[in-house]
Order: C-alpha cells, then sequence, then structure tokens
C-alpha cells in the first residue's frame, strides 16, 4: 500500500471547470488534467482559457457564464462538473447595488443549477458522475458587507445537497469545498483594497482582517483546494455527498 493521498486515476474521463482561468479553478484544471482527465476550460476570460487549456491539451470556451445562452453552448457530455466560477461585491447591505446583486446569483446559483441539470442525463446514462461545487466558508459563515455573495453561496449548498440526493442512485455524487481564504487574484484584490482603507502593511491585513476568525494565520493555497478536488472525483469517494468539506484553517470550527 503507498502513502500519500490516494488519488485514483481519471484517464478517460471528461471534465469541465468553470472558472478556469484562475486562481482556484485554473488549478483545479492542472491537478485534474495530473490525474489523467480531459479537461474544458470556461472562463470569461478568454486568454486565461486559451492558456489553461493549452498548458494541458485540453479545450478552451470563451463565455459569460451569466448568459445561459452561453451555458446552452458548453459541451454536455461530462463525467467531472467543476463549478467554480465566482466574483466578490463589498457594500453595506442597505446600499447594495440591486444588478450586482442580481449577477452575482446569476453567475454564482444559476449557471451551478444550467450546467448540473445539462450535464445530469450523460452521467445517469453513463452510472457515475462527480459535481464539485467551490463553495466558501462563506457558505457556512456570514460575513457584514457581502450580501450578494453570501446568499450566493449558501444557496450553492442547497443546490449541491438537491444534486447529491437526486444523484445517488445514479452514481453521481454532489459535494461543496468550503476554502476560507486562498491566495487568488480575488483575495489579492482585497488585501490591497483594506490595506488602504484601515492604514495597514499587507501581511497585517491579512493577520488581523482577512483571518481574524481562523485559526491558522496563513492563506490557503490554490493547489490544495484542488487536491480535494481531485480526492472527491475518486472511486474511494464514492459514499462522500451532500458534504461540504471545509478547508478554512479552523475557521468554522470556533
Ligand atoms: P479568481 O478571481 O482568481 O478566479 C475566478 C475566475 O472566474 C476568473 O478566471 C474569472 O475570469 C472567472 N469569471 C468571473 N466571472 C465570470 C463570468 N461571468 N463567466 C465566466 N467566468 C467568470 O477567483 P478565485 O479566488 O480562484 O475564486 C474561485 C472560486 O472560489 C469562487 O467561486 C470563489 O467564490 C471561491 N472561493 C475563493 C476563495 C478565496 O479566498 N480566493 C475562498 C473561498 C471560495
Amino acid at each position: 500500500m503507498t502513502s500519500g493521498v490516494r488519488h485514483s486515476t481519471l484517464e478517460g474521463r471528461v471534465a469541465l471547470v468553470t472558472g478556469g482561468a484562475s486562481g482556484i479553478g485554473l488549478a483545479c484544471v492542472h491537478a485534474l488534467a495530473a490525474a489523467g482527465a480531459k479537461v474544458h476550460v470556461v472562463d470569461v476570460d478568454a486568454r486565461g482559457a486559451e492558456a489553461a487549456a493549452a498548458a494541458i491539451g485540453g479545450w478552451a470556451h470563451a463565455g459569460d457564464l451569466t448568459d445561459p445562452a452561453v451555458i446552452d453552448a458548453l459541451p454536455d457530455q461530462l463525467d467531472v462538473l467543476v463549478n467554480n466560477a465566482g466574483v466578490q461585491h463589498v457594500a453595506a447591505l442597505h446600499e447594495f447595488p440591486p444588478e450586482q446583486f442580481a449577477r452575482i446569483q446569476a453567475l454564482m446559483v444559476t449557471a451551478p443549477f444550467l450546467l448540473i441539470r445539462r450535464s445530469l442525463p450523460a452521467m445517469y446514462a453513463r452510472g457515475w458522475g462527480r459535481i464539485v461545487n467551490v463553495s466558501s466558508v462563506h457558505g457556512l459563515r456570514a460575513s457584514a458587507y457581502k450580501a450578494a455573495y453570501v446568499t450566493a453561496k449558501h444557496a450553492l449548498e442547497g443546490l449541491s445537497k438537491v444534486a447529491a440526493l437526486e444523484g445517488a442512485e445514479h452514481g453521481v455524487t454532489s459535494n461543496c469545498v468550503n476554502p476560507g481564504y486562498v491566495r487568488t487574484p480575488l483575495v489579492t484584490g482585497q488585501i490591497d483594497a483594506q490595506a488602504e482603507e484601515h492604514g495597514l502593511a499587507a501581511d497585517e491585513v491579512v493577520e488581523q482582517v482577512l483571518l481574524r476568525r481562523a485559526a491558522i494565520k496563513r492563506l490557503i493555497e490554490p493547489a490544495d483546494v484542488a487536491d480535494l478536488v481531485v480526492w472527491l472525483c475518486g472511486e474511494h469517494a464514492g459514499h462522500v455527498t451532500g458534504a461540504s468539506l471545509p478547508l478554512d484553517g479552523g475557521w468554522s470550527a470556533a
């Protein structure tokens, strides 16, 4: 028996990763390809999607996932679907721009719903499928000023559980991964903004502001999230479904 994480091979499997041009999505693209999967990379950033797909011999699809017509044009013969694309908007609830709220729900709730809906028939026909939803500690806990994001991630948790219940008899699992703060452009942008707002150095923002509620005062690396995503796609994880797996440095334990 070998030691370490037992990543069963994804040889012959086809995966699709949304938001695959950057951050956690890009790490998932690389980790899935390294495990043997052929990967479709979907992103609004066309050049980023092309670069990510070229690096692993996959396929790039450029498009804005808030547009259902873009989703209709994506491949539907998938074994693995990773719902990852997401954005943040920080504003007080009483001032939160309604159009930003609606756009975030469209990208982070409706697009995963449409993609799951579209992918299930082929997964059911083959009797096997893995849906991994990149949620957040904010799918389990709230933070002030993130109304749209917290709402969307909590909704994604519910969607993931329904997919788990319906998929069970067809060999399809659905799970959420729930990272705390991960070192990606989504977060480095927030660090810069908060450093300016609080008059703090970047490392002070990370420890005192972002990781205030985490026991481990270290940003998570995208590859660590991607390893958990690939683990969920293995044969060994067939009984893990409807779960939400925190990688949050102990935030949700407190
Ligand atoms: P990122 O900004 O590095 O990457 C997000 C990707 O999504 C980008 O490539 C972007 O172009 C793409 N995207 C954005 N809007 C899109 C749209 N309308 N259509 C298609 N693609 C679009 O961000 P990240 O930190 O890697 O975040 C990825 C996911 O992880 C998000 O769902 C985020 O909520 C979640 N998450 C991130 C953290 C973190 O700390 N970074 C923590 C928990 C959860």
